[in-house]
């Protein structure tokens, strides 16, 4: 792993992203960064969630100069949602340096944009149609822009805006380094590549490989209200020797392993903000079997090695794909098998959907487990308990009192009264949990324009012819 110290990056942006909290450098930021800075064009290739906009966002603040008195830089981004968040992103990175990101998408007043714009920030975010919009009103001039930034190119595709971007592209100068990146590598894409990059270094970030075979992985979809219940069902059907109940918070871990406690199961919790004593006492003990489940949030459950656990559910869904793996990554550990489930509220569907895509694995579908599924289990497990100690014939101390017994009460009976008290009956002690707020997506795709729909047709537009083919190779 690589610090940002050692990428010969300047003091102002060494600090902001330590203010950010970012320590080490991603794959492709290690490997972008020093390629952009000697001015290369680039390609990058990496899934979502690996830091592919500070990849650009750091080079592209250094080569900044924060006394351009116009648009230095220009990101093209496909969403209004990802403009804010890229800008965001970039205004965090240049804060020290002075440098400003203005985002510029549909929806939001022209003319509101139109006065941000004369406070002159060196760098604009943009969504392709407004952009255009604005080119064409002569508020935004890409004549001095210097760097380029395609991001989340397939996604653009997708949406229809390749036209807009070879516009675009056609209007900057030819000599400004352009910066491509993309999950996926269409063919449209590569054309578009080869036409206006100049000699580009391909940088490509394979996905680790992320899914854990053994672990058989589920998801029940339920509202957040019924998940408790749900929960201390399936703990009844499964009677899991070792579990790991994730949940998003402190709060929610906290209130879960007490709210356990009190419908009778031996459950403890961890997060951060535990003394490492405590967080020792809590891991020995589990590990030792005395607690049965261990309520976790990620921060607390990242790294941990224990053997032995067979069950991994997930309260609420982790916010990416890669806490998913490290979660599941808990079971099915040395060779044994281990179990998945996920709770998912509807609304959540679609992220399960994409943790699905990363990691390559569907999950089934479980039906939510009815009170007498998860009475059934608890009466196994007490005929089980029943006939191990028939077979461990150890009992004969008792003969005496079962002939005495069944003198006056039949057999059936006895028996029957006998299981109920060795029986865990479902438990509906009330319990208290505060609701916590629905997965949100970090980058809600939604846009005016449907996907894949056709562009309208631009009108008025003289953009100026291009200026010669920028480029050949991949290298
Ligand atoms: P991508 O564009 O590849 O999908 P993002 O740039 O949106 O990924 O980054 C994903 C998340 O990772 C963001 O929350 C970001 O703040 C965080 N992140 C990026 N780089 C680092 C880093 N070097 N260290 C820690 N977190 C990082
Ligand atoms: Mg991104």
């Amino acid at each position: 792993m690589t610090t940002f110290n050692e990428l010969g990056l300047s003091d102002s942006v060494i600090r902001a992203i330590a203010e950010m909290g970012f320590e080490e450098a991603t794959p492709i930021q290690e490997n972008t960064i020093p390629l952009v800075m000697t001015g290369r064009d680039i390609i990058g290739q990496a899934q979502t969630g690996t830091g592919k906009t500070a990849a650009f966002g750091i080079p592209l603040v250094e080569k900044t100069d924060f006394q351009a008195p116009n648009i230095n830089g220009l990101v093209v981004a496909p969403t209004r949602e990802l403009a804010v968040q890229v800008a965001e992103e970039i205004n965090k990175i240049g804060h020290f340096k002075g440098i400003r990101a203005l985002p510029i998408y549909g929806g939001q007043d022209i003319n509101r944009q139109i006065r941000a714009l004369k406070n002159r920030p060196q760098i604009i975010v943009g969504t392709p149609g407004r952009l255009m919009d604005h080119m064409r009103r002569r508020t935004i001039r890409l004549q001095q822009v210097e760097m380029v930034i395609l991001d989340e190119a397939d996604e653009m595709l997708n949406m229809g805006f390749i036209e807009d971007i070879k516009t675009i592209l056609e209007e900057i100068p030819k000599e400004s380094q352009i910066l491509l990146f993309s999950a996926t590598m269409p063919k449209q894409i590569e054309d578009l590549a080869r036409v206006f990059l100049k000699n580009p270094e391909l940088v490509r970030i394979q996905a680790k490989e992320m899914t854990v075979p053994n672990t058989e992985q589920s998801f029940i979809e339920i509202h957040e209200k019924q998940k408790f219940d749900v929960l201390c069902r399936l703990l009844d059907m499964q009677s899991p020797e070792l579990a790991i109940v994730f949940g998003r918070t402190k709060r929610r871990v906290d209130e879960l392993y007490e709210a356990l406690n009190k419908r009778g199961y031996a459950a403890e919790g961890i997060h951060g903000d535990l003394t490492q004593a405590r967080r020792d006492s809590v891991l020995r003990r589990f590990k030792e079997g005395v607690i049965e489940i261990l309520v976790a949030t990620d921060v607390a459950a990242r790294g941990l090695d224990i053997s032995g656990v067979t069950h991994v559910y997930n309260y609420d869904l982790p916010q990416d794909p890669e806490s998913y793996v490290h979660r599941i990554g808990r079971t099915g550990r040395a060779g044994k098998s281990g179990l998945a489930i996920s709770f998912v509220t509807p609304r959540e569907i679609g992220h399960l959907k994409q943790i699905e895509r990363i990691t390559k694995r569907k999950m089934v579908r479980m039906p939510v487990p009815t009170i007498n599924e998860a009475m059934e289990g608890q009466q196994r497990l007490a005929v089980e308990t029943l006939m191990q100690a028939v077979n461990k014939g150890d009992a004969g101390l008792y003969k005496g009192l079962a002939e005495e017994l069944l003198e006056q009460t039949d057999s059936v009976t006895l028996l029957a009264a006998a299981l109920k008290l060795l029986t865990k009956e479902p438990d509906t002690t009330p319990v208290k949990l505060t609701e916590e707020p629905e997965f949100k997506p970090k980058k809600p795709r939604f846009d005016k324009r449907k996907p894949g729909g056709p562009r309208p047709k631009q009108t008025g537009y003289k953009g100026s012819k291009p200026q010669g083919k920028r480029s050949k190779k991949f290298a």
